[in-house]
């Protein structure tokens, strides 16, 4: 089944580190973006009519900016555009300032069974460095408020590496938000892109980046702490309890279909790939219908390529007899040699078929894929 994505361009204020297109919108009337979105989705359905879907994910931006009565209306033109399975997993990602427990089950009765909160941080100087909007106590306050709420599955989005990060209170914060039974948890390293706000503050020296190893180092031991306390490091960045893997973006590890809504969302269906165009004020002005698309016009040998890199963020890894069977010669499989100076490295296992890193492996993803696939882009 395919699973279908909406975007939400819009955000309170912008992180230092954020680099997405994005619109500043709390307070804004969003209506007008609601009805866009509702008539993009009627239109896609025309397009691809009686497909059946198993997910819904509400992406941003700040998804939680949304009303829960406006959710509630793409949720249903979601439904009545598509065959949406009535245990769709339906997910939100949500801001803690965002949440409260009106709010939460509001969600819950427009159709949303999963939450993922960006709590980033539980320390208020970085969480000021990094200008959320947010307070560690907000932060808890919504994790537990939604814990208690009919939401089936509670997520976390934690950040690591951020300037100024200690190694004690950051693994404390993960214990605190384990102790009160989160689901899952997506821990990111700090990637910093020159033209932030923070991306400039280190550039010229005014704060100090954590150091490579460091960062792997403190990566390791959130590692170590989340799966002594059972959850299941299924993905490079993403932990889960049993039962509570994002069943979504499995479909882009996994190298399944889905469609996208809204500015610069991305659609994969059959052998077509194309990406709505980012500009959400034309996005408006055509209400969402007939807006550009831009068709991905990479050959199949670089989809394979990356196909391959997608199912090695997993911790299967990844069946080379399938690439081979969905794009035949066009997939290109890894050199031998490197493939098996790298096991002996410690960094690759091969067996039967299926590569997948080792842990060791997970950690310098970046290198082992670069010598493994001298040209593919970075994995994470
Ligand atoms: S909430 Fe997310 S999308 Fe919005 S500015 Fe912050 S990092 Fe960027």
């Amino acid at each position: 089944m395919i699973g279908l994505y909406v975007h939400v361009p819009y955000c309170a204020v912008r992180c230092t580190y954020c680099d997405f297109y994005l619109v500043p919108g709390r307070g804004r009337d969003l209506s007008a973006y609601v009805e866009a979105l509702c008539s993009e989705i009627l239109a896609v359905g025309r397009e691809f009519p009686g497909r059946a879907a198993d997910t819904a994910h509400f992406g941003g931006g700040t998804p939680s900016l949304l009303s829960a009565s406006s959710l509630a209306a793409v949720i249903e033109r979601l439904r009545s555009a598509f065959t949406l399975a009535l245990d769709a997993e339906i997910t939100l990602e949500a801001n803690p300032e965002d949440l409260d427990r009106e709010r939460l089950l509001g969600y819950a009765a427009a159709g949303v069974n999963r939450l993922t909160i960006g709590v980033q941080s539980l320390d208020d100087h970085l969480l000021r460095l990094m200008r959320r909007p947010h307070d560690a106590r907000q932060a808890m306050a919504s994790v537990a408020v939604a814990k208690s709420s009919p939401l089936r599955s509670v997520g976390v989005d934690l950040i690591l590496g951020v300037p100024g990060q200690e190694r004690g209170p950051a693994l404390a914060a993960i214990a605190r938000l384990a102790d009160l039974d989160v689901d899952h948890v997506s821990l990111y390293l700090l990637e910093v892109h020159g033209k932030t706000r923070l991306g400039k503050d280190l550039a010229l020296g005014r704060r100090a980046p954590m150091d490579d190893d460091e960062a792997a180092r403190l990566y390791e031991e959130a590692a170590d702490l989340l799966e002594g306390r059972g959850f299941e490091h299924y993905e490079i960045s993403n932990f889960a309890r049993p039962g509570h893997r994002s069943r979504h973006n499995l479909k882009y590890w996994t190298n399944q279909e889905y469609l996208g809504f809204g500015p610069s969302a991305h659609s994969y269906v059959g052998d077509r790939r194309w990406a709505n165009a980012s500009d959400l004020r034309s996005y408006l002005a055509c209400r969402g219908e007939g807006c550009g698309r831009v068709e991905d016009d990479r050959s199949r040998g670089q989809r394979a390529i990356e196909a391959l890199l997608a199912g090695l963020r997993l911790a299967e890894g990844v069946e080379l007899a399938d690439l081979h069977a969905r794009y035949g010669p066009d997939f290109v499989p890894p050199d031998e040699a490197v493939i098996g100076s790298m096991a002996d490295a410690n960094l690759l296992e091969c067996g039967a078929g299926r590569l997948r890193l080792t842990r060791h492996g997970r950690l310098v993803s970046n290198e082992v894929l670069e010598r493994l696939l001298p040209r593919a882009p970075q994995l994470i």
